[in-house]
């Protein structure tokens, strides 16, 4: 079947199979892109990467028709570059993180703008600017990082496009876009059930062009909560035609769209998930189906 969307989900990296163990994950669910940790997304433990493998997995890519261009790779989450005790630590990592990519022939980078664990948000963002501009100017990178739209759970900074649009006027740099996360989106408050009407508010802010990544995830909570909890498709409070009319919106059309939906049991869900999205029809049997 010819899917005419970017849809892949979440996968791991292992230190001995890495990309090509990544893509064969991605393949096994039928999906045309993927997303990966380059190790546990709680620590700093990290392997080398081992270019056979790299090239390997390139030439698997060629031969399934996967455009290497859509595959993403997200940041540890114990990167915080708010936090000034930390902010050496998280910036020397994000620039290793930055390397690793980059010599993966990846070319997006999703991070967590960052929590500024109560000294506020104007100084929260003055440090994540700080932060990124290190990276940049110490990496001089081909790696584009995209900083993800959060749920506002304690003192994330991103909750609202205003605070990424704030960043990424001041950090100012053609290697900086957006990742959008519908869970994330729903949960800070935003309603996306007229998804053309965000969309047309993001573009007067900052631009749809510098949307390169969408986490398609439904909530399992309600607007506005604040919680960041994920909930598979049409499992929760977003719904499957809304997140329908995200993946297949027209302005977003070569962005790739990654769900990041909790397993069942010890099992994936991703096959039948994306099998309900590419078929447009949501499946309420679906869980029975994993276990
Ligand atoms: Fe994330
Ligand atoms: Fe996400
Ligand atoms: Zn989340």
């Amino acid at each position: 079947m010819v899917i005419n969307v970017y849809i892949g989900s979440h996968v791991s990296f292992t230190k001995d199979k890495q990309l090509v163990g990544s893509l064969k994950e991605a393949l096994s669910y039928g999906a045309n892109t993927f997303m990966f940790y380059t190790g546990a997304p709680q620590n700093t433990n990290r392997c080398d990467i081992d270019n056979k493998l790299t090239e390997e997995a390139f030439k698997m890519m060629k031969n399934n028709n996967i455009d290497s261009s859509k595959i993403i790779v997200h940041a540890p989450y114990i990167i915080n570059l708010c936090n000034e005790e930390k902010f050496d630590f998280s910036c020397n990592f994000l620039i290793e993180e930055v390397k690793r990519v980059e010599k993966l022939g990846i070319k997006y980078l999703v991070l967590h703008p960052g929590s500024h664990v109560g000294l506020g948000v104007d100084k929260g963002i003055d440090n994540i600017c700080k932060g990124l501009k290190k990276v940049f100017e110490s990496t001089n990178t081909s790696v584009t990082i995209l900083l993800e739209t959060m749920a506002g759970k304690g003192t994330e900074i991103g909750r609202n496009i205003e605070e990424i649009n704030e960043i990424l006027t001041r950090v100012n740099s053609k290697h900086l876009g957006v990742c959008l996360d519908t869970c994330h989106l729903h949960d800070s408050g935003y309603d996306l059930t007229n998804f053309d009407e965000f969309l047309n508010q993001f573009d007067v802010l900052i631009g749809i062009d510098k949307i390169k990544c969408v986490h398609i995830n439904d909530s399992k909570n309600t607007i506005g909560s604040h919680k960041d909890r994920h909930e598979n498709i049409g499992f929760g409070n977003i719904g499957f035609d809304t997140l329908i009319s995200i993946v297949y919106n027209d302005k977003l059309k070569d962005v790739p769209k990654i769900l990041e939906t909790p397993y069942v049991g010890d099992n994936p869900p991703y096959k039948y998930e994306i099998e309900m999205i590419t078929n447009k029809r949501f499946d309420k049997n679906l869980i029975n189906k994993i276990k």
